[in-house]
């Protein structure tokens, strides 16, 4: 049978989300195809004859994406069963099933959709049988990426000099051991989190820099759920591939608590490490249950200068407890800190996604700002009790996207940010101070995040 597997975005990634479940399907006897949106655009002759079109949702911009390419894929695919897997899949299934997918696949998906599969070929098209959400321990085996756009096609290492390199992207976790609030894992896997083999992640690595990868982006929710698994795999990255760096996502927490593991990333050829930092007010923290304060946002900071990676904080820094003195206080922490370069604009513009099932929902603190589930934005609509915030995040949104159009650099960008935050509270912003930029730090050519308005760019490919 021809299935076909489609990613509609993962922030620049060749996605491993298509590549495991490829292995799988063709292990089971399926003539597997795929189609990235983020590069190639839908084509009829891809559906020819496809029995299974699944869409992965790693994040929630995909989501929105699949959404719109819904109606493309039902009139290019009428016979095909359609599925929808990956982590945003069954915290949206209702909404999917409603359109008519009709298999939805959370946690583990690949015995899911090879038990679909199966199911087809033998002529059993009925109702779902399997488990939306599977969190067995399954047996990962070597990702199939021969399908997949070339790694050059995707996200770059851009290192401080401009100069670029091709990236591999792996994975050698899912799901994560927290409970932080809005976190989109915490519905899924309920603090569990599944462990990739070594050999299996260093198989796929081994393919990746033969296929041109120069450095390794670490794909898991945190990299340091396992710590013990995690160097084994970096050392032995470094010992075969020592001109091989890599980047990965750790928690503060797990920088404050492991100091002696982050040393070892370093030594191994880690540039730098993505930290979900959310925020620098510490009631805000508390109520994402971050499990870090500000204190030690700026511990792990100093200590990561010190041993020689760059930390690259990602930021929600719009609450419904966002105040405008608040967020004025977060752009100066940018500033007391020296991170302007190394905290992408985007991050100064991210709104709090509510998604159905999250455990922000549990919260008392949030009844009064929450509005109905809105399926358009695929969340709980929310309103800041000072609309003057919600007014300055949309202005902020709107100033990002333009003057990243524009190919400003970062200190405009972020002094532009620093002057809507400061009118919207009828104050007038200073100049940034002389060297409060810090120096630039090696990133990806695609920002992190996980929730914004897919780009025009982005629909164009549908
Ligand atoms: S935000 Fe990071 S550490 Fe927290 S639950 Fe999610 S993946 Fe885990």
């Amino acid at each position: 049978m021809k299935v076909v597997l489609i990613n509609p975005y993962e922030i620049g990634r060749q996605p491993f989300g298509l590549a495991e479940p490829a292995a799988w399907l063709k292990q089971a006897g399926c003539e597997v195809h795929c189609c990235d949106l983020s590069i190639q655009k839908l084509e009829a002759a891809l559906f020819e004859n496809a029995g299974l079109v699944a869409i992965y949702v790693a994040m929630h911009t995909a989501t929105r994406i699949a959404l719109e390419a819904l109606p493309k894929i039902k009139v290019f695919a009428p016979q095909a069963e359609l599925c929808i897997y990956g982590l945003y899949a069954p915290m949206n299934a209702d909404l999917f099933r409603s359109l008519g997918v009709k298999t939805v696949f959370g946690g583990e998906f690949e015995p899911g959709l090879v038990s679909l599969a199966t199911r087809l070929m033998n002529g059993n098209t009925g109702t779902q049988v399997e488990p939306s959400v599977c969190l067995d321990k399954i047996n990962f085996i070597l990702p199939d990426r021969s399908g997949l756009p070339a790694l050059s096609n995707y996200a770059k290492l851009v290192l401080p000099n401009g100069e670029t390199r091709t990236v591999g992207f792996a994975e050698s976790t899912r799901g994560c051991k927290h409970f932080c609030r809005h976190c989109p894992v915490v519905p899924v896997y309920q603090g569990k989190f599944r462990v990739i083999p070594q050999d299996i992640v260093l198989e796929d690595i081994r393919g990746q820099v033969a296929a041109g990868a120069r450095h390794i982006s670490f794909g898991d929710p945190d990299f340091f759920n396992g710590p013990g698994h995690a160097l084994k795999i970096v050392r032995a990255l470094r010992a075969e591939f020592p001109d091989v760096t890599y980047d990965a996502t750790i928690k503060i927490e797990h920088i404050v608590n492991h100091p002696d593991e982050i040393r070892a990333l370093r030594e191994t050829g880690c540039l730098f490490i993505i930290s979900a930092v959310e925020a620098v007010d510490d009631a805000i923290l508390d109520y994402l249950d971050k499990g870090h304060t500000r204190a030690d946002f700026e511990q792990a900071l100093a200590f990561t200068r010190e041993t020689g990676i760059d930390l690259l904080p990602t930021f929600v820094a719009f609450t419904p407890w966002t105040t405008l003195q608040g967020y004025r206080e977060l752009l100066q922490a940018i500033i007391d800190l020296q991170l302007i370069e190394c905290v992408a604009p985007v991050q100064l513009s991210i709104r709090l996604l509510i998604p159905q099932g999250s455990y922000l929902l549990k919260l008392d603190s949030l009844a009064g700002t929450l509005s109905d589930f809105d399926p358009k934005l695929l969340g709980y609509r929310w309103g800041n009790p000072d609309p003057r915030v919600d007014a300055l995040q949309r202005d902020i949104q709107s100033w990002v996207f333009t003057a990243e159009e524009r190919q400003l650099d970062r200190q405009a960008i972020f002094q532009g940010i620093r002057e809507l935050a400061h009118q919207a509270s009828g104050l007038a912003a200073p100049p940034l101070p002389a060297g409060c930029t810090g120096n630039p730090a090696p990133r990806l050519s695609e920002n992190w995040y996980c929730c914004a308005e897919p780009t025009c760019e982005q629909l164009t490919s549908i």
